[in-house]
């Protein structure tokens, strides 16, 4: 095999993608099922994490497409990522990643409780996040829930919980108008292969309905790199160059939890 072959073609393939975002990003979508609407359809949407720095290095292609569209978007963030005592210093730097990402800061709550503390060997309650998340959706008025999916695209298990714990949520609810929609966790390949799974995420979400199924691509992918730089306790080589080549940086695929 030739490698300088396949080292150009990549590279290609690569740019291409990028400049496919940025027709994107010039030539916003009008037909997905976010931007189904005049003011009576804006969504109040809460987008719950488990850490700082959640919301940079996998949502913000989610968080840009309803920002941009005038959905009112909150931010719920379980822990404060305390586990290597920083937990004063990664709440801070969530509100300046929020604050870049143009999410009023009156719309970012963090918690910190014993019983929701950041580390691979902290499970946490379901019950609990459940109770914990309904109370914040009945006093916002949300309608639209975000959060991550069983698997949680790292496998963390705190991600993994926070899933679990919006599903009870969803079976609990007296509301039948609450939406609630998972971030698709793609394959190790897809997940890391940057700009070019925009293709791959577009082409499974043709045919599917958008009331259940959505690819919504990043429109400001600078604004990614610029939010998760604010995480300056968290934003080292390995990170640096997560964000550059993951898939979730360019675009998130989001199903709808139907029970
Ligand atoms: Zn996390």
């Amino acid at each position: 095999m030739d490698w300088s072959v396949l080292a150009i073609s990549a590279s290609v393939f690569w740019i291409a993608s990028l400049c496919k975002i940025l027709h994107v990003s010039y030539f916003p979508s009008k037909d997905q099922y976010f931007d189904s609407g005049d003011n009576l359809c804006k969504k109040t949407v809460l987008l719950v994490i488990a850490h700082p720095d959640d919301e940079s290095m996998f949502f913000t292609p989610t968080i840009n497409y309803l920002t941009s569209r005038g959905h009112d978007v909150h931010i719920l963030c379980l822990s404060s990522g305390n586990a290597d005592g920083m937990g004063n210093i990664r709440k801070d730097e969530l509100y300046k990643a929020c604050a870049i990402l143009k999410l009023p800061l009156k719309q970012v709550v963090v918690l910190d409780h014993p019983e929701l503390q950041d580390g691979f060997g902290n499970m946490w309650n379901h019950i609990f996040i459940a109770k914990l998340v309904e109370d914040h959706i009945k006093s916002l008025g949300i309608n639209t829930v975000i959060t991550f999916d069983s698997y949680g695209v790292s496998g963390h298990c705190n991600h993994r919980d926070v899933h679990f714990g919006i599903r009870k949520v969803l079976l609990d609810s007296q509301q039948s108008s609450l939406e609630v929609w998972e971030l698709d966790s793609s394959s190790i390949l897809r997940k890391y292969s940057g700009p070019i799974d925009i293709w791959l995420s577009m082409f499974m979400a043709r045919g599917r309905s958008r009331m259940k199924f959505l690819c919504l691509v990043n429109e400001h992918p600078l604004k990614t790199f610029q939010a998760m730089a604010q995480h300056a306790s968290q934003w080292v080589w390995f990170r640096k160059l997560f964000v550059c080549f993951s898939s979730y940086t360019y675009v998130n695929t989001l199903r709808k939890i139907e029970l």
